[in-house]
């Protein structure tokens, strides 16, 4: 487990593996002319628009415009991370995961036993089961919360007893500190770090235990106790929770995030199995990205006093900051006095319900907070809403969610410029839908020849056969173009996918994967021809604006040799 993936690995893992067959084993796919279709699975649909290419080794909706390679295929069908993504398709290609050696990468110490780690955390949650049933204060403790004996078990619920040895004497000493379940003092001696409490094991999305959250039986502090990070429990990144849920819903309508396990555990007392808790700390955008791989939509649950207000207003910028388009969230502020536990038992399952459905969305609540005290009907209060609000927009993604809320608040200010949301989407000088029309045929020549190099890496070896001399050109694109062709001819690439993932993550990716999908309407065997005129048309214009523009800088003052010979050049070449 040591070592990062090796880049030369993921290239070969896919050449090696076919994504029709890949995707056919998760969605099986029918052949229809050069491409295999199917239902979507990444939306509901009634016939199918989802297309897989053999050639191409890509996937693409014409949906929902899902699309990308192997690996994006897995990560988004099994809501996993890259690197889970690629020990899965590693696996179905029946190879071992190539990492880079030791000596290579810094690695802590103790990385080689992970799997040691949480098989001893399972052993101890196990335990932790066996002494809950012979704890009669414990068991009354539940009894007392109303926890049925179902959902004790769902969530493997536990008890750690009253004893300062009581895992430190049963389990292995050294693995235990790893793992968190002990406490060391000074003079080395350990105890355990949770007694006296009911066990709450937390489980990482693929079921292996990586912490555990203990609750005081009385009114003793601290009331929860949660393991500190180690190898396996990053607080920042796991909730509580979120295994159960996806046991009882893969695909759940929406995700409630409340404040505690004890909430999580009474929501799903009544049958609200789509709670999730953050572990002790505030909500992440890291947070946020995994819950937004398995619903679209995310409603945060706070206590009606000060405290759960405050909480409520920290998760505006993770918030705003991970919204796009497709994406909802909402905040439910309960009223005074009451948790999830006290309310639902209040008001009942559908009273609940009703409040998780009407609870105010985001936008809403932002633009309520942020004009609150203010008095809108005065310009002063108008500016003040504008200058609080616009560093929040700008945290932004570019979306129509976006612009909607710019709008928002230039109708609410009066601003009617608001800088910080000019679009970007043009940086490339590619900008599919944006382009004005002056622009539009030069674009479509660079977006013809990108979109085909990209389709077809064995271009760029006839592109490197042809030696241009590339001094003083300038299109639009052109820098992409060349990026793309110097990757492809040093990288060796074979086929697009494989060229897709050296630009997973990068500025450019959205560009290059709008472009690989580009439907140039050529058949195959004019794409030779149809690219090699959209480049020379590029290049003739090209050239003839640097002969401008160098013919322009002569009549006012002497061009240098360079500029001379880059001229004459110029004028030969035509
Ligand atoms: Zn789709």
């Amino acid at each position: 487990m040591t070592g990062r993936i090796s880049r030369e690995f993921i290239d070969e893992l896919l050449v090696r593996v076919d994504i029709v067959d890949l995707i056919d084993s998760r969605v099986p796919l029918k052949k229809t002319g050069a491409n295999y279709v199917a239902r979507c699975p990444f939306h509901t649909e009634k016939s199918p628009s989802f297309s897989v290419n053999r050639n191409k080794q890509f996937f693409h909706c014409f949906g929902c415009g899902a699309s990308g390679n192997a690996i994006s295929f897995l990560m988004d069908f099994g809501h996993l991370d890259f690197v889970e993504a690629v020990e899965d398709l590693a696996a179905f290609a029946g190879v071992d995961v190539q990492r880079e050696s030791p000596s290579q990468v810094s690695i802590k110490s103790g990385r080689d036993c992970l799997g040691d780690l949480y098989l001893l955390l399972e052993r101890v949650a196990e335990f932790y089961v066996e002494e809950l049933r012979n704890a009669p204060v414990a068991i009354d403790y539940l009894k007392s919360r109303l926890v049925k004996g179902e959902v004790a078990r769902d969530f493997m619920l536990g008890y750690a007893p009253d004893k300062w040895g009581a895992v430190a004497d049963k389990f292995d000493q050294k693995l235990l500190i790893e793992a968190g379940m002990l406490v060391v003092k000074d003079d080395g001696k350990t105890y355990d770090r949770f007694r006296n409490r009911i066990m709450f094991p937390i489980r990482d999305k693929r079921s292996r235990i990586v912490g555990f959250g203990g609750r005081v039986l009385n009114d003793s502090l601290p009331k929860y106790l949660n393991s500190p990070e180690t190898p396996l429990f990053h607080k920042g990144k796991e909730v509580y929770g979120l295994y159960e849920l996806l046991v009882k819903n893969p695909k759940p309508q929406r995700i409630l995030i409340v404040e505690g396990y004890m909430d999580v555990i009474a929501l799903a007392q009544y049958g609200i199995y789509y709670s999730v808790a953050a572990l002790g700390t505030a909500v992440s955008q890291a947070h946020l990205d995994l819950l937004f791989r398995f619903s679209s939509e995310l409603v945060f649950c706070f206590d009606g006093d000060k405290a759960g207000r405050d909480a409520a207003w920290k998760v505006v910028e993770p918030v705003l900051s991970s919204l796009k388009d497709g994406r909802l969230c909402r905040v439910m502020l309960l009223p005074e006095k009451h948790d999830p536990d006290s309310l639902v038992r209040a008001e009942g399952l559908d009273g609940f319900v009703a409040r998780v459905q009407e609870a105010q969305v985001m936008s809403d609540y932002f633009f309520e907070q942020m004009s609150f005290g203010l008095n809108l009907s005065e310009m002063e209060g108008r500016a003040q809403l504008h200058a609080k609000a616009k560093p929040y927009l700008a945290m932004m993604q570019d979306s129509a969610f976006k612009e909607m809320m710019a709008a928002k608040l230039r109708d609410l200010s009066g601003v009617k410029a608001v800088a910080v949301l000019e679009n970007n989407l043009v940086s490339h000088g590619l900008g599919v839908n944006r382009s004005r029309p002056a622009e539009i045929n030069r674009l479509s020549s660079s977006r013809v020849a990108i979109a085909l190099l990209l389709q077809n890496p064995e271009l760029a070896k006839l592109v490197e056969k042809k030696e241009i001399d590339w001094g003083g050109l300038e299109f639009k694109g052109i820098d992409l173009f060349k990026n793309i062709l110097q990757t492809i001819l040093e990288k060796k690439i074979v086929n697009p996918a494989v060229l897709l993932e050296y630009y997973r993550g990068l500025p450019e990716e959205k560009t290059i994967i709008a472009l690989a999908f580009l439907d140039v309407h050529v058949v195959e065997d004019k794409v030779e021809e149809v690219f090699f005129d959209a480049l020379s048309v590029l290049l003739n214009q090209a050239r003839e604006a640097c002969v401008l523009r160098l013919q322009a800088k002569a009549q006012t003052q002497n061009l240098d040799e360079q500029e001379q010979a880059l001229l004459i050049a110029m004028l030969l070449g035509k």
